[in-house]
């Protein structure tokens, strides 16, 4: 589903992802964990196409998604802005700031992109955003303002409105870094539901290294734009292969 092939993505002199190659298989859930700076985040920008890549290729289901056909001969060239609100659209994203809209009621809030990006009618937007909230168990909320729900309640919206759009992908960044420490289950447990009962493809970074170890088929250790080591979560929270891995996993548990 997801495919970086010697992606290098530098910001000046400095090289943040260097030569990554990176598979995940549809349906599979994949969890990031290194130490701060090592190109996480990155990596999800990059597939949000809010980064573009310096050197190499993603594809994403199959389509070129860093870059795009020209001509008749299947060249690739690097992609416009044109192309690429083609495959965004697949990409769901939640990120430590949930930014919903405050002017906007709840329910509002999940049906703004299927209505303005999918086309959808506002019947058929509805519908699915009840459905939505009431899997992130908010469908009593749908008619608040978010400004009036705690941070975690807000993160839930958060994660319904990503998945209204039917994202082939669902990316999540730290969701839980900036929540006071009570919240934090009820936002875990509706993920680990959503891994549990979609058959999303997920790609996220996270310090719980509980939740990591249950939502996961594999985990990955990153560490100065390259994965150190990777494998299912028994094995690396077991049985890590590097001292750097080791130490990272001291400091977080
Ligand atoms: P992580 O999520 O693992 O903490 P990031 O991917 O956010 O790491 O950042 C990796 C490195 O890239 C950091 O050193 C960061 O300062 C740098 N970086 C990220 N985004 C930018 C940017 N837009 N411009 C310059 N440097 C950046
Ligand atoms: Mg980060």
């Amino acid at each position: 589903m997801v495919r970086f092939a010697g992606v290098i993505k530098r910001f000046g002199v400095q090289t943040v992802l260097d030569g990554l190659d990176l598979r995940v298989a549809r349906g599979e859930k994949v969890t990031l964990i290194g130490p701060s700076g090592s190109g996480k985040t990155t990596i999800l920008r990059l597939l949000m196409t809010l980064e573009r890549v310096t050197e190499g290729t993603i594809h994403v289901n199959g389509k070129p998604f860093s870059h795009m056909p020209a001509g008749a001969g299947g060249s690739l060239v690097p992609a416009d802005e044109k192309y690429l609100a083609g495959p965004r659209r697949r990409i769901g994203m939640v990120f430590q700031q949930f930014n919903l809209f405050p002017h906007m009621k709840v329910l509002e809030n999940v049906m703004e992109a299927p209505v303005h990006v999918l086309g959808l009618n506002r019947e058929e937007a509805a519908e699915r955003a009840r459905e939505l909230l009431d899997l992130v168990g908010l469908y009593d909320k749908r008619g608040a303002h978010p400004t009036r729900l705690s941070g975690g309640q807000q993160q839930r919206v958060a994660i319904a409105r990503a998945l209204a759009m039917r994202p082939d992908v669902l990316l999540l960044d730290e969701v839980t870094s900036a929540l006071d420490p009570e919240l934090v289950a009820g936002v875990l447990d509706v993920l680990r539901d959503i891994a549990r009962t979609t058959d999303i493809t997920m790609l996220c970074v996270t310090h719980e290294m509980g939740f990591a170890r249950d939502v996961s088929d594999r985990v990955l250790m990153f560490d100065h734009g390259r994965v150190l080591e990777a494998g299912p979560p028994e094995q690396l929270f077991e049985a890590p292969a590097h001292a750097r891995t080791r130490a990272f996993l001291g400091s977080v548990r």
